[in-house]
């Protein structure tokens, strides 16, 4: 690609100084503000766009994925109060009379219930949360952030933090550090992306069971009415009557931290809607009158970045429900890799009674000293990323960093130099189930 020579130098306004600073506002991000704001440090949560919930707000996902030992969620404390926020919104119809954590996991998400009750989280643990602020750079001090600098309506600015926390999802700010990383399988891709959508007026008790829906849908590919490359229709009930959330569109071989390319993912992935709507308005029953309820206003990225850090941990970590001494988070939800570049979807399943277990070491990046990764972008192989990446244990993770981010600013030293095994019993005795 042709490039031009451009030099930027200028002084820009310092919006804030603080404790930590967590760059992100997704199920990662939050972990990370809440568990470092009830240490007692300062923590501001910036975020690019108007607010907060990531994949769980703009990118429409639902439901949450079960990360669960003998039916009870793993990802304690922050994970389950978000749920239950979430919960104190619904109305009493969708409701449950009493929260039950043994049920919440498999709690279907409204993405707008998810943003407010991830705000109310937020505010009520004291941290500043700043919207509209897109992370551009970063000013290093030899390998330490200085700042991080944004870009907003009012131009660039700076936000100086002790430490820092990455949970933009993509490792955004670990790579403007210096970082390394890797990206996708052993062809370089990543698993596919999905614009997922929610049709509305489904007269649901007409609809076919999955199997009769794929048999129309292959029936409907074969004659060319319908070009996706996904093996079938992923589909999920929602909160509200006569609405169903697909999860089913395809983007293959385009990666989520290309502007170009993530550009065309979304047309690829409106394109692919179109047919949709048209499949299953002409072939589905109860769809005839189906119309658009909401469509995803990012187009959903499974995987991109995954920063290299102390740890690296890999499938085998799965295999043999690895534990660690300095283990931050359980994990048994399935290997669940959507092949990058076609049809079909691997899974892969530990024992019932089996979990294993992120290290605090795998969310601390090789090059940089005052950076923790709290979101899905921390070092671990393309396979382990397809079972952690889930919004729960991202949850932990995020929890995670942001504890050791206020560890690391009370003692006053850089991340790595924290006794892991400290981090864990501090984390359980904040809640988290370790
Ligand atoms: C199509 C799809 C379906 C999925 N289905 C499920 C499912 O059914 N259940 C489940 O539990 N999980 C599911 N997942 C996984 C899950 O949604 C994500 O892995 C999870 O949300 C990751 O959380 P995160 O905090 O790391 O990143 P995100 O949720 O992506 O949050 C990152 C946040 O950082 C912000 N940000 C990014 N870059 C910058 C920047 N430069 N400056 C400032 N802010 C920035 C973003 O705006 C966002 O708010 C799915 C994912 C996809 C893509």
């Amino acid at each position: 690609m042709e490039t031009v020579f451009y030099r930027m130098e200028k002084r820009i306004p310092v919006i804030a100084e603080t404790d930590v600073l967590v760059v992100g506002g997704g199920p990662g991000g939050m972990g990370a503000a809440v568990m470092a704001a009830r240490q007692g440090v300062r923590v501001v949560l910036a975020e690019r766009y108007g607010c907060a919930g990531g994949m769980a707000s703009f990118g429409e996902i639902t439901p949450f994925m079960p990360n669960h030992l003998h039916g009870v969620t793993l990802d304690k404390p922050v994970f389950v109060e978000w749920c239950r926020k979430m919960w104190e919104y619904r109305d009493d119809e969708a409701k449950e009379a009493v929260f039950d954590e043994k049920i919440m996991p498999g709690t279907r998400i409204s993405k707008d219930v998810a943003m407010l009750a991830m705000e109310d989280l937020l505010l009520e643990a004291g941290v500043k949360v700043i919207y509209h602020h897109n992370l551009v750079d970063v000013i290093m001090d030899g390998d330490r952030i200085e700042a991080a600098v944004f870009s907003s309506k009012s131009g660039l600015c700076a936000i100086r933090a002790k430490q820092y926390v990455d949970s933009t999802g993509d490792g955004d700010l670990a790579v403007l550090a210096g970082c390394d990383f890797e990206f996708g399988n052993a062809d370089g891709f990543c698993q596919p992306m999905t614009l997922c959508f929610k049709l509305g007026g489904v007269d649901t008790a007409r609809m076919p069971d999955s199997k009769e829906i794929n048999r129309l849908y292959d029936e409907a590919k074969a004659a060319g009415e319908i070009d996706c490359p996904r093996e079938n229709v992923l589909w999920f009930s929602t909160l509200e009557k006569g609405v169903i959330h697909f999860n089913t569109t395809r983007i293959i071989r385009k990666s989520g931290v290309n502007g170009l390319e993530l550009s065309d993912a979304e047309i690829e992935g409106r394109r692919q809607l179109r047919d949709y709507l048209k499949f299953l308005r002409a072939h589905v029953p109860g769809f005839e009158h189906a119309r658009i309820h909401s469509i995803a206003h990012h187009v959903g990225i499974r995987e991109s970045r995954r920063i290299l850090g102390e740890c690296y941990q890999t499938e085998a970590d799965f295999t043999s429900a690895r534990k660690y001494p300095d283990g931050i988070a359980k994990v048994r939800y399935p290997i669940d890799i959507h092949n990058p570049s076609g049809s079909g979807t691997i899974i892969r399943t530990l024992p019932e009674t089996e979990w294993y277990e992120i290290s605090f070491r795998t969310l601390i990046p090789k090059k940089c000293a005052n950076v923790l990764m709290g979101c899905r972008s921390v070092s671990i192989d393309h396979a382990l990323h397809s079972s952690a990446r889930v919004m729960p244990p991202v949850c932990s993770i995020g929890q995670a960093a942001g504890m050791g981010a206020a560890m690391a600013v009370k003692a006053g030293c850089r991340p790595s130099a924290l006794d892991g095994v400290e981090v864990r019993k501090n984390l359980a005795a904040a809640g988290a189930d370790l």
